[in-house]
């Protein structure tokens, strides 16, 4: 094993091995950086982990991986090789009682919607493009550019059950292009290549999957950190952040058997949740920035796993559940992933997934009425199996998805402004920067973050470049 360093200063940590802690951590190690990164999970890749339950394999959901960054896709070259799975993405979506293959067909649909409502889909969507309007909200500009008729028929019953909320209280960044990590853009994109006849699938079209899971990629990262002589302290889970003079001085750590540990640090890059990072800062915070973190609202997402022999209810890896009398938002058939995930030939697994606010009817909603719900809405959709699940169980995933309303738009900046004080922390990250990175992002976000730390004057003085050491390197790599 090599060495990291031989830097005997306190190491920069990096807090997450989800997709942004771990670009965080890869590129710091390529920059000569002797790093120590922590994680509370046991398990490397944060929302990126897949669930090993005996022989089955599956992801948090569904997880594509699709991209253009360069960074990207030199990782996967590097670290999986021919190991990859390179899928065409097959999604559907389930609209007005309906199953619909992706992408849509203009005479299926004219079969199914009354022809007014169509003309009025176009003629909605032409008034859009001659006069888009203002965007001062998410609603706002989808209308913008799909016009309010099919905004008001198709986005906004989908949105609200995602959001918790109308689309009209969330900001026009909730969803920014690719870094949107919702469904609506995507939606949006499928809309526009029905209007247009064209492929849109464009960049997304090609989807890498490891055969043994999404995890997998991100274990890899964490096991070539180890490789290279990095510590990684699983299991962790930071409490206290203390600082002194605006700079980040040391972090105190709890295992699951409530052992305390200290862990010095010269610089920090958080991927952990903002309002958690915020609240935990020594000594506190004042206190109308601690008001402005208990603002920051994240949805949650319950999951909903069924193990049956029926392995083909659909044919796509995935089915966007848009109508508003269902509570799932998605639904997933792992087998159409890669059948290397089930425990064995003629299974498959299912995985409905809810959004919901932590404590609320389904957050709270015991195991079995869970997997009663999920049972009757994929009959409701046509696609039950009538047999009792071989093996079914739950998934609560407490705020998975920031939401950026309006309303704590202001709270947001001040909280950045804030935290961005501190001469030698960065925040990364889908809920450490409070913004809709999918994993692609989220690991490129983290690789920016990385040199946006090493830049800061404060947390200058940092370990000279190293010399090249042995490994892959990614497509861009880290300067
Ligand atoms: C249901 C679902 C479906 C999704 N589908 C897709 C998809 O199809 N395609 C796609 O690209 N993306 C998808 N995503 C999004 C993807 O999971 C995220 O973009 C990605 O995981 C974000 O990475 P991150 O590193 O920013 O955050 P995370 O993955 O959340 O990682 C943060 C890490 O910080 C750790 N942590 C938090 N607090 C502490 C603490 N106090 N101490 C120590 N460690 C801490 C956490 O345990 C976690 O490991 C989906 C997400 C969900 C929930």
């Amino acid at each position: 094993m090599t060495p990291a360093t031989t830097d005997d200063r306190p190491p920069i940590v990096v807090i997450g091995a989800g997709p942004a802690g771990l670009g965080a951590a890869w590129t710091l190690a390529h920059a000569g950086e002797r790093i120590c990164l922590v994680e509370r999970d046991t398990q490397a890749g944060g929302l990126c982990r897949s669930l090993r339950r005996g022989a089955l394999t599956v992801d948090l959901g569904a997880h594509y991986l699709s991209t253009e960054l360069p960074e990207v896709r030199g990782l996967i070259a590097a670290l999986l090789g021919d190991e990859v799975l390179r899928l065409r993405r097959l999604t559907g979506f389930f609209w007005r009682g309906r199953h619909h293959a992706y992408p849509p067909r203009l005479p299926e649909l004219a079969r199914h919607l009354p022809p007014g409502e169509l003309a009025g889909f176009v003629t909605g969507l032409v008034r859009a493009r001659l006069a888009p309007g203002d965007a001062d909200s998410h609603a706002a500009t989808l209308r913008a550019h799909y016009g309010a008729p099919l905004y008001d028929a198709f986005f906004a019953p989908y949105l609200r059950k995602v959001w918790g909320m109308d689309a009209d209280e969330l900001d026009p960044g909730t969803q920014s292009g690719r870094a949107d990590g919702s469904f609506g853009l995507w939606l949006a994109a499928r809309w526009r290549a029905l209007m247009h006849g064209a492929d849109a699938g464009r960049h997304d079209a090609e989807v890498f999957y490891p055969p043994d899971g999404i995890g997998s990629f991100y274990e890899a990262i964490a096991g070539w950190l180890r490789a290279q002589g990095h510590e990684l302290r699983m299991g962790r889970e930071v409490v206290a952040i203390e600082h002194a003079d605006g700079r980040i001085t040391g972090l105190r750590l709890r295992a699951a058997d409530g052992e305390e540990s200290h862990l010095p640090c010269r610089g920090l890059l958080s991927s952990m949740p903002l309002r958690l990072l915020a609240t935990r800062l020594s000594p506190a915070l004042p206190a109308p920035l601690l008001a402005d973190a208990g603002a920051l609202r994240m949805r949650s997402t319950v999951l909903v796993y069924l193990v049956q022999r029926d392995t083909r209810p659909f044919p796509e890896h995935s089915v966007y559940v848009t109508d508003a009398g269902l509570g799932m938002t998605r639904l997933t058939n792992f087998t159409n992933w890669s059948p290397r995930l089930m425990p064995g030939p003629g299974l498959t697994c299912l995985c409905c997934e809810y959004w919901c606010d932590a404590g609320d009817a389904v957050w709270t909603a015991d195991e079995a009425a869970l997997v009663t719900l999920a049972r009757e809405e994929l009959a409701a959709m046509g696609l039950a199996d009538d047999a009792p699940p071989i093996d079914s169980f739950v998934v609560r995933l407490a705020g998975t998805h920031p939401v950026l309303d309006r309303a704590g738009r202001a709270a947001r900046e001040r909280l950045g402004a804030a935290l961005d004080g501190f001469g030698n922390l960065v925040v990364t990250g889908r809920g450490g920067a409070f913004g809709h990175l999918d994993q692609d992002r989220a690991l490129v976000d983290g690789i920016e973050a990385a040199r946006r730390l090493l830049a800061k004057p404060a947390a200058g003085g940092m370990a000279p470049p190293a010399p090249a050491r042995d490994g892959p390197v990614p497509g861009d790599q880290p300067s």
